[in-house]
Protein backbone atom coordinates (compact mmCIF):
# COMPACT_ATOMS: atom_id res chain seq x y z
CA UNK A 1 0.00 0.00 0.00
CA UNK A 2 0.94 3.64 -0.81
CA UNK A 3 0.77 6.72 0.73
CA UNK A 4 1.75 8.96 3.25
CA UNK A 5 4.85 10.68 3.37
CA UNK A 6 6.48 11.18 0.30
CA UNK A 7 5.52 10.13 -2.82
CA UNK A 8 3.70 12.48 -5.51
CA UNK A 9 1.76 11.33 -8.22
CA UNK A 10 -0.02 14.49 -9.50
CA UNK A 11 3.24 16.23 -10.58
CA UNK A 12 4.39 12.64 -11.65
CA UNK A 13 1.46 12.66 -14.13
CA UNK A 14 2.86 16.45 -15.55
CA UNK A 15 5.94 15.08 -15.87
CA UNK A 16 5.39 10.95 -17.67
CA UNK A 17 1.29 10.94 -17.97
CA UNK A 18 1.75 8.88 -21.49
CA UNK A 19 4.32 6.52 -20.23
CA UNK A 20 2.35 5.89 -16.82
CA UNK A 21 -0.50 4.58 -18.75
CA UNK A 22 1.09 2.35 -20.91
CA UNK A 23 2.90 0.90 -17.34
CA UNK A 24 -0.47 0.48 -15.54
CA UNK A 25 -1.47 -1.14 -18.28
CA UNK A 26 0.60 -4.00 -18.44
CA UNK A 27 0.90 -3.94 -14.32
CA UNK A 28 -0.82 -4.28 -10.90
CA UNK A 29 -4.19 -4.65 -12.51
CA UNK A 30 -6.53 -2.79 -10.20
CA UNK A 31 -4.57 -2.76 -7.50
CA UNK A 32 -5.23 1.04 -7.02
CA UNK A 33 -9.26 1.14 -7.56
CA UNK A 34 -9.59 -0.15 -4.32
CA UNK A 35 -9.42 2.41 -1.39
CA UNK A 36 -6.55 1.81 0.73
CA UNK A 37 -6.88 0.69 3.60
CA UNK A 38 -6.03 3.49 6.88
CA UNK A 39 -5.68 0.89 8.97
CA UNK A 40 -2.62 -0.37 7.06
CA UNK A 41 0.65 -0.42 9.33
CA UNK A 42 2.55 0.01 5.71
CA UNK A 43 0.47 2.49 4.32
CA UNK A 44 2.52 5.76 5.08
CA UNK A 45 4.80 3.97 2.94
CA UNK A 46 5.52 5.39 -0.28
CA UNK A 47 7.19 5.59 -3.74
CA UNK A 48 10.53 6.85 -5.07
CA UNK A 49 9.12 10.74 -5.59
CA UNK A 50 9.14 11.55 -8.83
CA UNK A 51 10.44 8.64 -9.79
CA UNK A 52 10.43 9.84 -13.53
CA UNK A 53 9.16 6.52 -15.77
CA UNK A 54 7.91 9.25 -18.48
CA UNK A 55 11.75 11.36 -17.59
CA UNK A 56 14.09 8.89 -16.70
CA UNK A 57 17.56 8.50 -17.63
CA UNK A 58 17.25 5.34 -19.73
CA UNK A 59 20.09 4.60 -21.87
CA UNK A 60 22.68 6.04 -19.77
CA UNK A 61 25.48 3.60 -18.29
CA UNK A 62 24.79 3.34 -15.01
CA UNK A 63 27.87 4.56 -12.48
CA UNK A 64 29.83 1.32 -11.45
CA UNK A 65 29.41 1.74 -7.73
CA UNK A 66 25.48 1.82 -8.36
CA UNK A 67 26.39 -1.50 -9.74
CA UNK A 68 26.14 -3.90 -7.15
CA UNK A 69 24.89 -6.80 -9.47
CA UNK A 70 21.97 -8.66 -9.08
CA UNK A 71 20.91 -7.63 -5.78
CA UNK A 72 21.05 -4.21 -5.92
CA UNK A 73 19.41 -4.68 -9.47
CA UNK A 74 16.52 -6.37 -7.80
CA UNK A 75 16.25 -4.30 -4.91
CA UNK A 76 15.58 -1.03 -7.35
CA UNK A 77 13.05 -3.26 -9.03
CA UNK A 78 11.22 -3.95 -6.14
CA UNK A 79 11.51 -0.51 -4.71
CA UNK A 80 10.20 0.89 -8.22
CA UNK A 81 7.21 -1.07 -7.57
CA UNK A 82 5.73 2.24 -6.98
CA UNK A 83 6.10 3.40 -10.51
CA UNK A 84 3.11 1.22 -11.75
CA UNK A 85 0.97 2.45 -9.03
CA UNK A 86 1.54 6.19 -9.53
CA UNK A 87 0.77 4.52 -12.91
CA UNK A 88 -2.52 3.35 -12.26
CA UNK A 89 -3.45 6.58 -10.27
CA UNK A 90 -2.23 8.21 -13.26
CA UNK A 91 -5.41 5.66 -15.00
CA UNK A 92 -7.60 6.55 -12.10
CA UNK A 93 -7.44 10.13 -12.46
CA UNK A 94 -8.01 9.83 -16.14
CA UNK A 95 -11.14 7.52 -15.14
CA UNK A 96 -12.02 10.20 -12.06
CA UNK A 97 -11.93 13.06 -15.03
CA UNK A 98 -14.67 11.21 -17.04
CA UNK A 99 -16.74 10.75 -14.05
CA UNK A 100 -15.88 12.84 -11.05
CA UNK A 101 -17.85 10.97 -8.79
CA UNK A 102 -14.99 8.07 -8.87
CA UNK A 103 -12.16 9.81 -7.76
CA UNK A 104 -14.16 10.28 -4.59
CA UNK A 105 -14.87 6.82 -4.11
CA UNK A 106 -11.15 5.70 -4.31
CA UNK A 107 -9.66 7.79 -2.06
CA UNK A 108 -9.96 7.04 1.41
CA UNK A 109 -10.46 9.52 4.08
CA UNK A 110 -8.18 9.31 7.57
CA UNK A 111 -8.60 10.45 10.66
CA UNK A 112 -7.12 13.71 12.19
CA UNK A 113 -4.59 14.05 15.12
CA UNK A 114 -5.72 13.30 18.44
CA UNK A 115 -5.82 17.09 19.29
CA UNK A 116 -6.33 16.50 23.24
CA UNK A 117 -2.75 16.55 23.56
CA UNK A 118 -1.67 15.74 27.21
CA UNK A 119 0.99 17.75 28.98
CA UNK A 120 4.15 15.37 28.91
CA UNK A 121 5.94 15.08 32.38
CA UNK A 122 9.20 14.95 30.42
CA UNK A 123 10.18 18.24 29.80
CA UNK A 124 12.28 18.77 26.50
CA UNK A 125 15.42 20.41 26.45
CA UNK A 126 15.80 23.74 25.37
CA UNK A 127 16.49 23.99 21.29
CA UNK A 128 14.66 20.27 20.97
CA UNK A 129 14.06 19.74 17.22
CA UNK A 130 10.80 17.46 16.47
CA UNK A 131 12.55 15.93 12.83
CA UNK A 132 9.17 14.75 11.40
CA UNK A 133 6.34 16.24 10.82
CA UNK A 134 4.02 17.30 8.54
CA UNK A 135 1.46 20.22 7.53
CA UNK A 136 -1.72 19.34 5.85
CA UNK A 137 -3.16 22.18 3.68
CA UNK A 138 -5.46 24.13 4.41
CA UNK A 139 -6.19 22.48 1.05
CA UNK A 140 -8.22 25.98 0.12
CA UNK A 141 -4.78 27.37 0.32
CA UNK A 142 -2.43 24.16 -0.64
CA UNK A 143 -5.12 22.08 -3.01
CA UNK A 144 -4.26 18.78 -2.10
CA UNK A 145 -3.26 16.69 -5.60
CA UNK A 146 -6.04 15.00 -7.30
CA UNK A 147 -3.96 11.73 -7.06
CA UNK A 148 -3.76 11.62 -3.88
CA UNK A 149 -4.06 8.32 -1.75
CA UNK A 150 -6.05 9.35 0.91
CA UNK A 151 -7.78 12.64 2.18
CA UNK A 152 -6.91 13.75 5.79
CA UNK A 153 -8.48 16.83 7.37
CA UNK A 154 -7.17 19.90 7.17
CA UNK A 155 -3.94 19.94 9.57
CA UNK A 156 -2.40 23.31 9.42
CA UNK A 157 0.05 25.66 10.28
CA UNK A 158 -1.89 26.92 13.40
CA UNK A 159 -2.91 23.63 14.68
CA UNK A 160 0.98 22.35 14.07
CA UNK A 161 2.12 25.59 16.27
CA UNK A 162 -0.48 24.41 18.85
CA UNK A 163 0.70 20.70 19.32
CA UNK A 164 4.32 22.00 19.60
CA UNK A 165 3.07 24.53 22.38
CA UNK A 166 1.63 21.99 23.83
CA UNK A 167 4.59 19.51 24.28
CA UNK A 168 7.49 22.45 24.66
CA UNK A 169 8.67 22.16 21.24
CA UNK A 170 9.62 25.45 19.28
CA UNK A 171 11.84 23.97 15.96
CA UNK A 172 10.65 21.57 13.55
CA UNK A 173 11.39 19.67 10.91
CA UNK A 174 8.48 19.21 8.07
CA UNK A 175 8.33 16.55 5.56
CA UNK A 176 6.48 17.30 2.87
CA UNK A 177 3.04 15.28 2.45
CA UNK A 178 2.38 12.69 -0.34
CA UNK A 179 -0.80 14.94 -0.81
CA UNK A 180 0.83 17.85 -1.21
CA UNK A 181 3.75 16.15 -3.57
CA UNK A 182 6.14 18.34 -5.76
CA UNK A 183 4.23 21.26 -4.37
CA UNK A 184 6.62 22.22 -1.67
CA UNK A 185 5.07 25.60 -0.82
CA UNK A 186 3.33 24.21 2.61
CA UNK A 187 6.62 23.52 3.54
CA UNK A 188 8.78 26.71 2.53
CA UNK A 189 5.68 28.89 3.29
CA UNK A 190 5.96 27.88 7.09
CA UNK A 191 9.63 27.70 7.16
CA UNK A 192 9.31 31.50 6.15
CA UNK A 193 6.89 32.14 8.91
CA UNK A 194 8.77 30.49 11.53
CA UNK A 195 11.35 32.64 12.33
CA UNK A 196 13.94 30.12 11.38
CA UNK A 197 12.60 27.82 13.75
CA UNK A 198 11.67 24.94 10.93
CA UNK A 199 13.51 23.41 8.50
CA UNK A 200 12.23 20.98 5.72
CA UNK A 201 12.30 17.95 3.34
CA UNK A 202 11.40 17.76 -0.11
CA UNK A 203 9.95 15.95 -2.98
CA UNK A 204 12.26 16.61 -6.36
CA UNK A 205 11.84 14.87 -9.32
CA UNK A 206 14.43 15.42 -12.32
CA UNK A 207 11.88 17.98 -13.75
CA UNK A 208 13.14 20.43 -11.25
CA UNK A 209 15.78 22.17 -12.16
CA UNK A 210 18.93 23.04 -10.27
CA UNK A 211 17.74 26.63 -10.01
CA UNK A 212 14.80 25.29 -8.76
CA UNK A 213 16.44 22.86 -6.13
CA UNK A 214 18.82 25.77 -5.04
CA UNK A 215 15.26 28.20 -4.25
CA UNK A 216 14.30 25.09 -2.12
CA UNK A 217 17.94 24.81 -0.82
CA UNK A 218 17.79 29.12 0.32
CA UNK A 219 13.92 28.65 1.66
CA UNK A 220 15.68 26.31 4.40
CA UNK A 221 15.22 22.81 2.88
CA UNK A 222 18.04 20.86 3.87
CA UNK A 223 17.13 16.62 2.00
CA UNK A 224 14.68 15.16 -0.20
CA UNK A 225 12.98 12.02 0.37
CA UNK A 226 12.73 8.55 -1.28
CA UNK A 227 10.70 5.71 0.05
CA UNK A 228 10.54 2.27 -1.53
CA UNK A 229 7.77 0.01 -1.96
CA UNK A 230 8.15 -3.65 -3.36
CA UNK A 231 4.56 -4.54 -3.00
CA UNK A 232 3.13 -4.02 -6.12
CA UNK A 233 5.48 -5.35 -8.65
CA UNK A 234 6.99 -3.14 -11.81
CA UNK A 235 10.33 -2.01 -13.43
CA UNK A 236 12.11 1.33 -12.53
CA UNK A 237 15.03 2.71 -13.36
CA UNK A 238 17.72 2.95 -10.83
CA UNK A 239 19.67 6.33 -12.88
CA UNK A 240 16.74 8.36 -12.03
CA UNK A 241 17.35 7.47 -8.16
CA UNK A 242 20.95 7.87 -8.62
CA UNK A 243 20.74 11.17 -10.43
CA UNK A 244 18.62 12.69 -7.66
CA UNK A 245 20.69 11.91 -4.80
CA UNK A 246 23.63 12.71 -7.03
CA UNK A 247 21.87 16.47 -7.16
CA UNK A 248 20.89 16.21 -3.35
CA UNK A 249 24.43 15.45 -2.53
CA UNK A 250 25.82 18.42 -4.44
CA UNK A 251 24.15 21.03 -2.96
CA UNK A 252 24.30 19.29 0.46
CA UNK A 253 21.36 17.67 1.53
CA UNK A 254 21.21 14.51 2.76
CA UNK A 255 18.67 11.92 2.03
CA UNK A 256 15.33 10.89 3.78
CA UNK A 257 14.84 6.71 3.31
CA UNK A 258 11.94 5.55 3.82
CA UNK A 259 12.23 1.09 3.78
CA UNK A 260 9.18 -1.12 3.53
CA UNK A 261 9.27 -3.51 6.70
CA UNK A 262 11.44 -6.53 6.01
CA UNK A 263 13.66 -4.76 3.66
CA UNK A 264 16.56 -3.54 5.41
CA UNK A 265 19.38 -6.27 4.52
CA UNK A 266 18.51 -5.99 0.60
CA UNK A 267 18.84 -1.56 1.24
CA UNK A 268 22.30 -2.31 2.84
CA UNK A 269 24.60 -2.12 -0.37
CA UNK A 270 22.37 0.61 -1.78
CA UNK A 271 22.38 2.67 1.69
CA UNK A 272 26.24 2.23 1.53
CA UNK A 273 27.06 3.60 -1.53
CA UNK A 274 25.14 6.95 -1.20
CA UNK A 275 27.16 9.44 -1.63
CA UNK A 276 25.71 11.72 0.90
CA UNK A 277 24.53 11.35 4.07
CA UNK A 278 21.18 9.16 5.12
CA UNK A 279 18.55 8.57 7.62
CA UNK A 280 16.47 5.83 7.85
CA UNK A 281 12.92 6.62 8.67
CA UNK A 282 10.71 5.30 11.39
CA UNK A 283 13.55 2.87 12.96
CA UNK A 284 13.67 1.13 9.82
CA UNK A 285 10.15 0.77 10.33
CA UNK A 286 11.33 -2.94 11.98
CA UNK A 287 8.18 -4.86 14.27
CA UNK A 288 8.73 -4.78 17.92
CA UNK A 289 6.55 -8.50 18.03
CA UNK A 290 9.87 -9.58 16.13
CA UNK A 291 12.35 -8.75 18.86
CA UNK A 292 15.76 -7.39 19.58
CA UNK A 293 17.70 -10.57 17.95
CA UNK A 294 15.87 -10.19 14.81
CA UNK A 295 17.92 -10.39 11.56
CA UNK A 296 16.38 -7.12 10.26
CA UNK A 297 17.17 -5.28 13.41
CA UNK A 298 20.70 -6.38 14.10
CA UNK A 299 21.35 -5.26 10.55
CA UNK A 300 20.31 -2.16 11.12
CA UNK A 301 22.41 -1.70 13.96
CA UNK A 302 25.11 -2.76 12.22
CA UNK A 303 24.53 -0.53 9.59
CA UNK A 304 24.20 2.23 11.67
CA UNK A 305 27.89 1.48 14.12
CA UNK A 306 29.74 0.93 10.72
CA UNK A 307 28.46 4.14 7.93
CA UNK A 308 29.03 7.25 9.18
CA UNK A 309 26.86 8.22 6.62
CA UNK A 310 24.01 6.73 8.36
CA UNK A 311 21.63 8.41 10.46
CA UNK A 312 17.73 6.72 12.06
CA UNK A 313 14.96 8.91 13.05
CA UNK A 314 13.81 7.43 16.29
CA UNK A 315 9.66 8.22 15.41
CA UNK A 316 7.14 5.73 14.51
CA UNK A 317 7.30 3.37 18.32
CA UNK A 318 3.58 3.64 17.68
CA UNK A 319 4.01 2.31 14.42
CA UNK A 320 6.66 -0.52 15.75
CA UNK A 321 4.64 -1.05 18.27
CA UNK A 322 2.51 -4.75 18.99
CA UNK A 323 0.60 -4.19 22.31
CA UNK A 324 0.00 -0.60 21.69
CA UNK A 325 -0.26 2.76 23.56
CA UNK A 326 1.85 3.57 25.37
CA UNK A 327 3.85 1.88 23.14
CA UNK A 328 6.36 0.68 25.90
CA UNK A 329 7.31 -2.29 23.89
CA UNK A 330 8.96 -0.17 21.27
CA UNK A 331 11.45 1.35 23.92
CA UNK A 332 14.20 -1.11 23.73
CA UNK A 333 14.67 -1.03 20.36
CA UNK A 334 15.02 2.87 20.14
CA UNK A 335 17.22 2.37 23.29
CA UNK A 336 19.10 -0.10 21.14
CA UNK A 337 19.52 2.66 17.85
CA UNK A 338 20.62 5.36 20.33
CA UNK A 339 22.92 3.77 22.27
CA UNK A 340 24.06 2.53 19.24
CA UNK A 341 25.44 5.50 17.70
CA UNK A 342 24.40 8.23 20.58
CA UNK A 343 25.61 10.90 17.51
CA UNK A 344 23.33 10.18 14.58
CA UNK A 345 20.07 10.03 16.15
CA UNK A 346 17.45 12.47 15.68
CA UNK A 347 13.64 12.71 17.80
CA UNK A 348 10.36 13.31 15.81
CA UNK A 349 6.69 12.93 16.51
CA UNK A 350 5.35 12.28 12.84
CA UNK A 351 2.11 14.50 13.50
CA UNK A 352 -0.07 14.60 12.27
CA UNK A 353 0.06 10.34 12.23
CA UNK A 354 -1.26 9.97 9.04
CA UNK A 355 -2.63 6.05 8.43
CA UNK A 356 -1.37 4.62 12.43
CA UNK A 357 -3.48 1.68 13.54
CA UNK A 358 -3.57 3.24 16.71
CA UNK A 359 -3.70 7.05 17.44
CA UNK A 360 -0.89 7.90 19.37
CA UNK A 361 -1.07 10.95 21.72
CA UNK A 362 1.72 13.43 21.51
CA UNK A 363 1.94 13.74 25.13
CA UNK A 364 2.62 9.98 25.71
CA UNK A 365 5.10 10.11 22.65
CA UNK A 366 7.19 12.95 24.45
CA UNK A 367 6.88 10.91 27.95
CA UNK A 368 8.72 7.78 26.08
CA UNK A 369 11.87 10.13 25.59
CA UNK A 370 13.65 9.16 29.41
CA UNK A 371 12.21 5.64 28.65
CA UNK A 372 14.76 5.50 26.31
CA UNK A 373 17.12 8.07 26.52
CA UNK A 374 17.16 9.01 30.36
CA UNK A 375 20.99 10.19 30.63
CA UNK A 376 20.35 14.13 29.91
CA UNK A 377 23.69 14.08 27.97
CA UNK A 378 22.13 11.64 25.65
CA UNK A 379 18.53 13.64 25.31
CA UNK A 380 20.90 16.76 24.24
CA UNK A 381 22.72 14.93 21.47
CA UNK A 382 18.87 13.52 20.63
CA UNK A 383 16.93 16.33 20.68
CA UNK A 384 18.98 19.24 20.10
CA UNK A 385 22.50 18.96 19.45
CA UNK A 386 22.22 16.02 16.39
CA UNK A 387 19.47 17.55 14.65
CA UNK A 388 21.05 21.31 15.04
CA UNK A 389 23.87 19.59 12.85
CA UNK A 390 22.30 17.72 10.22
CA UNK A 391 19.56 20.38 9.54
CA UNK A 392 21.46 23.67 9.70
CA UNK A 393 19.58 25.09 12.41
ZN1 LIG B 1 5.19 10.66 8.46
Amino acid sequence: MLTCDSCYRGAALAEGRQARQSISAEGAPGSRQQPLDPNDPQSETTVIPGNPVGSNDSGAEPDKKWEHAGMLRRTFLRAAACLSAVSTLAVNQSRAAENPAAETKAIPAIPGPDQNTKTPVFKVPAGTVDTHTHIFGPAAEYPFSPTRPYTPPDAPLPMFRALHEKIGVHRAVIVNATLHGFDNRVVTDAIAQSGGNYKGIANINNGMSDADLAALEKAGIRGCRFAFLKRLGGVGDMNVFKRLVDRAAAIGWHVDVYLEPGSIREFIPILKALPTTYVIDHMGTIAAAKGLDDPEFKALLDLQKNDEKCWVKITGLERASASGAPFHDSVPFAKSLIDNAPDRVIWGTDWPHPNVKIMPNDGDLVDLIPLYAPEPAIQQKLLVDNPVRLFKF
